[in-house]
C-alpha cells in the first residue's frame, strides 16, 4: 500500500462496500486492469467475507461454494485489503468515505425479502425463505430459536432456485446433510423433523418458472423424498409450446414431465410441485394451520389471474420465496419501487445526474437475478465506467491507506483483516475435519472475533 501523500501520483483509492461475489469481482476487475494503479479496501459488516456464498448458497451445494478459493485469491492480491466487521452508516459514513477514497462502489446485495401481501402472513409459522436460509446457514443475525419445526406439511411459495434450495434442505435426510457446513442447531432440528409433505407453489405455469435445470433435476434424486407432479399441470397447449424459445424452459418441462411419469417409491417425504396456483390466505388459531390457494390461468399478458377456484392445503408452515429486494443505504439514492440504487451502467445517479466517484454493482445495481458468475460481467461493466472517469475524479484529501484504519481504531471499531479471517477459516475447517464435516461454522459474532484475533 502506498503512503504517498502526493495526491495525484498515488494509486486511485477505492472503497468497495460488501465482500460478496459482486464486491470481490469488482476488486478483481480493478486489479486485473493495467490502465491505472489502484489500492482497494473491501469492507463488510460481517467479520467474514463472501456474502451469500457463505450465508446464502445451500450447505449441500459445496461445489458452488468452492468459488471461495477464487474469491480468496482476490482478497490476497497485494493491492486489495479486507476490512470486515465494519458497518457502512454506523462505523463509516458516506462523508468519511468521500474524505478517504477517490471512488466508492456499493456492492451490498439485496438483503430484504418480498412479502405476499395476504391475510395471515404474520402468523407464527409463516416466514420468508431469507429467514430460513439465514437460519440453516448459521448467519450471525439468525439464531437457533428463529425456527421451530413442528410442521408435517410445509408450503414453499415461489418458482425460483431459492424455493428449490429451501424445499430440498427440508426434504433431505440427516445423512444427506451431515457432512456439510449447515449450522449445528439446524442439523439437529432437521434430524428430528416431522415434515412429510412439501408443497412448492408456482403462481404461473412450468414454462414461466425460474428454475435452472440442474437444480430442478436434483429434486428427483433425493434419498428420502418422492416427487409428485400432476401431469395435467405440466402439459402445454400447442400455442404455449410454440411460444417456448429458451432451451432452459424446454429442458425444465422435459424434467417435470419425467417427474410426472415417475412412479412413487414410498419414500418418507414427498415434494408436491404445483403450478398455476397462488396463496390467498393463511389461517390458524395463533399459528399457521392451513393455506388456502387459488387456481390461476395466464392472462393475455402472461400474468397469473385468479379463477376463483380454491383449495386448502394442510400445512403448518409457509415459506415465501418470492424474491429479494435491496435495502437503502444512508446517504445513497435508492429506488424503493425496484429496490436498487439508481444507476447508469454502474454509475450511481443522484437526481437523475451521474454522481462523481460513486458506483454500484451486483444485485443492488441490477436486482436479484442471475447466478454467481453473472456478477463478474456486471462488475466489469461498472469498473469500465470507473476507469473511464478516473482521470477526472476529485482526489480524496486523506488518500493514505493507514488513515482509514487509524480512524477505525479511534472509533473503537474492531475490524477484521484477511489474516484474522484466514485464522477463523482454518479453525472452522479443523473443527469440521475432526467431525467428518467440511467445516463447522462458528455462529456468534463475539466468538468469531475472538477466534480470529487469537489465531492470526
Ligand atoms: P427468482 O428466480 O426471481 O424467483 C422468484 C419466484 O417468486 C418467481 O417464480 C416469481 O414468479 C415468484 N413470485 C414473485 N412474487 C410472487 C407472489 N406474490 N406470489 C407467488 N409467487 C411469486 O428469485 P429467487 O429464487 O429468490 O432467486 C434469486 C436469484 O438467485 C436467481 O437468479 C436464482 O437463479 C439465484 N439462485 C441460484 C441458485 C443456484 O444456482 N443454485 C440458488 C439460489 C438462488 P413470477 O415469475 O410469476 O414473478
Amino acid at each position: 500500500m502506498s503512503n504517498d501523500s502526493n495526491e495525484s501520483s498515488r494509486p486511485i483509492r477505492i472503497a468497495i462496500i460488501g465482500s460478496g461475489p459482486s464486491g470481490l469481482y469488482a476488486a478483481e476487475a480493478l486489479t486485473k486492469q493495467r490502465d491505472a494503479p489502484v489500492s482497494v479496501d473491501v469492507f463488510d459488516r460481517l467479520p467474514t467475507p463472501y456474502g451469500l456464498v457463505r450465508y446464502g448458497v445451500a450447505p449441500d451445494h459445496q461445489k458452488i461454494k468452492s468459488v471461495t478459493t477464487a474469491l480468496q485469491r482476490i482478497l490476497e492480491h497485494p493491492n486489495v485489503r479486507f476490512l470486515g466487521h465494519v458497518e457502512y452508516g454506523r462505523d463509516l459514513t458516506r462523508d468519511d468515505l468521500a474524505r478517504y477514497y477517490d471512488a466508492v462502489i456499493y456492492a451490498v446485495g439485496a438483503a430484504a425479502d418480498r412479502a405476499l401481501g395476504i391475510p395471515g402472513e404474520d402468523l407464527p409459522g409463516s416466514l420468508s425463505a431469507t429467514e430460513f436460509v439465514a437460519w440453516y446457514n448459521g448467519h450471525p443475525d439468525s439464531e437457533a430459536s428463529a425456527l421451530t419445526l413442528t410442521a408435517s406439511g410445509v408450503a414453499v411459495v415461489g418458482a425460483g432456485n431459492v424455493a428449490i434450495d429451501v424445499a430440498r434442505v427440508l426434504a433431505k435426510s440427516v445423512d444427506e446433510l451431515a457432512a456439510t457446513d449447515i449450522a449445528d442447531y439446524a442439523l439437529d432440528t432437521l434430524a428430528h423433523s416431522p415434515v412429510t409433505d412439501i408443497y412448492m407453489l408456482a403462481r404461473r405455469g412450468p414454462a414461466q418458472a425460474k428454475y435452472t435445470t440442474k437444480e430442478l433435476k436434483e429434486l428427483g434424486e433425493l434419498a428420502a423424498a418422492d416427487i409428485v407432479v400432476r401431469p395435467e399441470e405440466v402439459e402445454l397447449t400447442p400455442e404455449e409450446d410454440a411460444a417456448v424459445t429458451e432451451n432452459v424452459v424446454r429442458r425444465n418441462i422435459e424434467v417435470l414431465r419425467g417427474f410426472a411419469r415417475k412412479p412413487l417409491e414410498g419414500k418418507p417425504r414427498r415434494i408436491h410441485m404445483r403450478f398455476l396456483v397462488s396463496p390467498v390466505e393463511i389461517t390458524g388459531q395463533g399459528r399457521v394451520e392451513d393455506l388456502r390457494i387459488e387456481r390461476n390461468r395466464l392472462d393475455e399478458r402472461g400474468r397469473a389471474a385468479g379463477t376463483g377456484v380454491c383449495e386448502t392445503l394442510p400445512v403448518q408452515m409457509v415459506l415465501r420465496s418470492v424474491g429479494y429486494k435491496g435495502r437503502p443505504l444512508a446517504g445513497v439514492p435508492f429506488d424503493a419501487r425496484t429496490g436498487v440504487i439508481p444507476n447508469e451502467s454502474g454509475r450511481v445517479l443522484r437526481d437523475s445526474a451521474v454522481a462523481r466517484g460513486e458506483y454500484v454493482t451486483g444485485w443492488i445495481k441490477r436486482g436479484p437475478s442471475g447466478i454467481i458468475g453473472t456478477n463478474k460481467v456486471c462488475a466489469v461493466e461498472t469498473i469500465k465506467q470507473l476507469l473511464h472517469d478516473a482521470p477526472d475524479l476529485p482526489r480524496a484529501t486523506q488518500g493514505d491507506s493507514a488513515a482509514v484504519t487509524a480512524l477505525l481504531d479511534e472509533r473503537g471499531v474492531a475490524y477484521v483483516t484477511l489474516e484474522h479471517w484466514l485464522a477463523l477459516d482454518r479453525h472452522e475447517q479443523e473443527l469440521g475435519k475432526a467431525r467428518g464435516r467440511v467445516r463447522v461454522k462458528v455462529l456468534s459474532r463475539a466468538t468469531m472475533l475472538e477466534l480470529a484475533r487469537r489465531g492470526a
